[in-house]
């Protein structure tokens, strides 16, 4: 069968009807970006209520790492399913979690032996992340990132950083958490290159917050995405991590690194931060790890999580069903698909740059695997911020049949399911390609 495979307005008869129920009943805090009401999907390929097929490189928010349904997933979650679907992990044990905890562990990069701690969602897993750093060391204050997303609950939102939109009408938010800036290379604040600078961003750290805002052995830990994903999909250059281990380690404040979108092989490594060379003390995950079933993981080197009973627990976290499916998602990656994310994303990125030749709303490539960026300017020189531009080429992209989404203001985010392949990669590439010629000749 084609894809895509457009055969009626949109949204189709059958959707509009669903939308108008949503209207009505469901909260109106959710921001859809076109009216795409799911019915089913396979690999990277969704189908929507009214028949239409589209190409899906958003993946439910970058979460359907193995596509949606693969065979093994689901049949690992049928037969955990026909077992037990409860029995919470925190009161009572079961193999699977164990078994996922030991794998884990040993994929993890926090440099030893590690212990996780499980929960529901990204959000979750930074709230045990901080809370384990608090604990730990016995220290209060953190520091994140502007432009940084780590979730919505009040202990994450108080280090979220991304929109001013998230954080309105909620304050105060957890106190105690400054805000540094991320290193922005295309748009570097110092005029700094990436190949010969020395992160002299985070000299705002030591030489500002250290100096009038707080006694750096006071900071219990600083979190950090290693890819920031909803602030635009920057990379930032090695150094910049770097320094920061260096940092951290010079002060004994914690590193967390919140690889909820950055993990599980989206960025052709299991985990972003081994790009870097650079061992965390706690990593966070969710999206990707289960496939699309809700699973948080907190994993930290096990001398660290050294809280007692009682300290932390979730009732569904860890859920067998949710593990089940993670170890199912995990073997997978290790077999094929963290290679495949690499493979392919080079693949997509190589056909960006030169798309970009031809594209001047393109400003800027980037990326690594498949988690990449596509930052549109007005000008190429005062990189002017292509914002209704970007929000246009997504909507033509929906109209052709190509599922994409924004991130930070301007940039359009690929974060496709990592079974992606290069016939299908081709095919985002030429949607891109028209969309962006739309808008370019409006
Ligand atoms: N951390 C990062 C880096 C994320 O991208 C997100 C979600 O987009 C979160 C945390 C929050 O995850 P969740 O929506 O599962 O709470």
């Amino acid at each position: 069968m084609p894809i895509p495979d457009i055969r009626t307005h949109l949204p189709g008869p059958r959707a509009q009807q669903i939308i108008d129920r949503d209207t009505a009943s469901v909260s109106p805090s959710y921001t859809r970006a076109y009216p795409f009401v799911m019915a089913r999907g396979e690999g990277a390929v969704v189908e929507d209520v009214d028949g239409n097929r589209f190409l899906d490189c958003a993946a439910g928010i970058a979460v359907t790492s193995t596509g949606h349904c693969h065979p093994d997933v689901v049949q690992a979650i049928t037969t955990q399913a026909g077992k037990f679907l409860h029995m919470s992990g925190t009161d009572f044990y079961y193999e699977d979690q164990v078994e996922l905890a030991e794998q884990f562990g040993k994929l993890v990069p926090v440099g030893g032996a590690a212990r996780a701690f499980f929960s529901n969602s990204g959000a979750e897993a930074n709230e045990a992340a901080i809370k384990l750093a608090r604990y730990h060391t016995k220290r209060q204050y953190i520091i994140a990132f502007l432009g940084g997303f780590h979730g919505r609950t009040m202990g994450a939102l108080a280090m979220t950083a991304s929109k001013a939109i998230q954080r309105k009408g909620f304050g105060p938010l957890m106190p105690g958490v400054y805000h540094a800036p991320y290193a922005n290379c295309y748009r570097c604040p110092l005029g700094l290159k990436p190949e010969s600078c020395s992160a002299e961003c985070l000299g705002f750290i030591e030489d500002q917050l250290f100096v009038h805002l707080v006694s750096p052995d006071e900071v219990a830990a600083v979190m950090v995405e290693p890819i920031q994903g909803e602030g635009g999909y920057l990379v930032p250059p090695k150094v910049f991590l770097e320094r920061l281990r260096v940092l951290t380690r010079e002060h004994g404040i914690l590193l967390i690194a919140d690889e909820v979108q950055s993990g599980m092989g989206r960025s052709g490594k299991m985990f972003a931060i081994e790009h870097y060379g650079v061992q965390p003390d706690i990593v966070s995950v969710a999206k990707g790890i289960a496939s699309g079933m809700p699973l948080g993981i907190t994993a930290s080197r096990a001398d660290i999580m050294d809280w007692p009973p009682g300290a932390h627990a979730s009732t569904f976290g860890g859920n067998p069903v949710s593990c089940a499916a993670a170890l199912a998602t995990i073997r997978l990656l290790r077999e094929r698909l963290v290679a495949n994310a690499a493979d392919v994303g080079a693949h997509l990125m190589a056909g960006l740059k030169v798309m970009a030749d031809r594209h001047p709303l393109i400003g800027d490539v980037r990326g690594k695997g498949l988690m990449i960026g596509i930052e549109l300017v007005r000008d190429r020189q005062t990189k002017e911020r292509a914002v209704e531009e970007r929000n246009a080429v997504i909507q033509g992209a929906f109209r052709r049949g190509l599922l994409i989404l924004g991130a930070g203001q301007n940039a359009i985010r690929l974060s496709p399911p990592l079974v992606l392949t290069k016939a299908e990669a081709d095919i985002a590439l030429r949607i891109l390609d028209e969309a962006l010629s739309e808008v370019e000749h409006r």
